[in-house]
């Protein structure tokens, strides 16, 4: 038996307990946005001064000069007299350069690419204007008051963020502020782990003007371990783009059906939404349909994935799963769309936390492993098939075995979970960190 500190977060809707935290509230996500885009501006300042060789990556904030979050916050006032970011949470604030750095850190991954945007290239085409870096796809843009999603993110001091007896949410204000407090009423709908430490929440409002917390908890769990996993506790997955998985037994995950039907809708209302003038009332209230369209198929899809994961997390001990790169594969091909769809991802995310508060093994066989080329028969690579994706079933040339491909890549890591236990649990001297 071992005790451990796990982490996790919890969604709840609520409601502001009065008009003046929901405008406090606003005020915050306002501040985020703010924050983030002075960045932006300070960015694009520096890059129109000393121009920007397409494909090279952003300066740094040294090289730049980019201004600290306190050194904004001074300008702002100076320039109108509008302390307001004083007045919001500061965390607001800093949160909001460190989504500008992951930005930044995002488009200086791909910066050597140097591809501009479609709407840019086509502009180009059709009126002659040539593009600029700010045409440079994943280059850091203004964020929009219109389609930002708003949210502001706040961490825990001192128990300065907690909840009542009556399931309300007490939250820390800034310094200046002239308020006595704010909150937020929660509908729980599940309660917080017994002695969990609220690590940090976040405050979103959807386009429908709802608003959710999300709780981030620290806990300590205790947790048995289940021991060496037997052959038959053990399964091997394989992501698959038409059946969402195939597992070592050869059994399909059974995506559901319903699913795609309502993809098919929100494809017509997002059709209707595309031919209404944007921003007349007409507009508006289509826009809305196809928002609760949305929240309806997230809500049904991250469903059904708890439920998958949860049913194979009590059946198996162990889990084996290729460590794929989820959004490299989606850039490929045609797949983006399917893939984020099935939330693959996520899945893993569930099975593993579920496994592991069990004692149990979730276990992910490196992306060097080629689960597709081996044959689970007799080990030999068939790397005919590499890079291969539409040949589904074939017959090994060394052992002239006939494998259903993702069945045959699903015992390969059921496979190389067996080995994991020889080579990993058993040998943990040889545990590298
Ligand atoms: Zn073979």
């Amino acid at each position: 038996m071992s005790v451990e500190t796990v982490n996790r977060g919890y969604v709840y809707s609520g409601t502001p307990t009065s008009d003046e935290a929901e405008r406090y509230f606003r005020q915050c996500f306002g501040a985020d946005r703010l924050m983030y885009n002075l960045h932006v501006a300070h960015l694009y300042a520096y890059l129109e001064k000393n121009g920007h060789t397409i494909g090279e990556k952003l300066p740094t904030f040294k090289e730049m000069g980019m201004p600290t979050v306190k050194e904004f916050k001074q300008v702002r006032v100076d320039d109108d007299g509008n302390k307001y970011l004083y007045e919001v949470d500061a965390f607001a604030s800093n949160e909001a350069k460190q989504h500008f750095k992951k930005a930044m850190n995002l488009f200086n991954k791909d910066a050597f690419k140097g591809q501009f945007k479609k709407s840019a290239l086509k502009r180009q085409k059709t009126l002659g204007i040539e593009p600029t870096f700010r045409d440079l796809k994943g280059m850091p843009k203004f964020h929009s008051r219109k389609n930002s999603k708003l949210s502001y993110t706040t961490f825990n001091q001192s128990d300065n963020i907690f909840i009542d007896e009556n399931n309300v949410l007490h939250l820390p204000l800034a310094q200046k502020s002239k308020l006595s407090g704010v909150a937020i009423k929660l509908n729980t709908h599940r309660p917080l782990p017994k002695d969990g430490r609220i690590q940090n929440i976040t405050i979103t409002m959807d386009s429908q003007g709802r608003f959710a917390v999300t709780i981030n908890v620290a806990f300590e769990m205790e947790i048995e371990s289940i021991g060496i996993p037997t052959a038959e506790c053990i399964l091997g997955l394989d992501y698959s783009q038409a059946n969402f998985f195939v597992d070592s037994e050869g059994k399909k995950a059974n995506y559901p059906h319903y699913y795609r039907a309502m993809e098919e809708r929100l494809a017509t209302e997002q059709r209707k939404l595309s031919r209404m003038v944007q921003g007349s009332k007409r507009w508006e209230r289509q826009r809305l349909v196809a928002v609760k369209l949305h929240t309806k198929v997230a809500n049904q899809r991250k469903d059904w994935l708890h439920k998958k994961a949860y049913t194979l997390a009590n059946r198996y001990d162990m889990v084996v799963v290729e460590d794929l790169d989820l959004r490299a594969l989606g850039q490929t091909l045609k797949l983006a769309k399917n893939q984020q769809d099935n939330g693959f991802g996520n899945f893993r995310l569930y099975l593993k936390y579920k496994l592991e508060q069990q004692g149990k093994y979730f276990v992910k066989a490196p992306k060097s492993f080629a689960s597709t080329q081996i044959c689970s028969d007799c080990g030999v690579k068939n790397t005919a098939l590499k890079g291969d994706i539409s040949t589904r079933e074939w017959t090994c040339t060394n052992c002239h075995e006939q494998h259903d491909r993702d069945h045959n890549a699903g015992l390969n890591l059921r496979n190389y979970g067996l080995r994991w236990i020889d080579e990993v649990l058993l040998a943990p001297s040889l545990v590298v960190a």
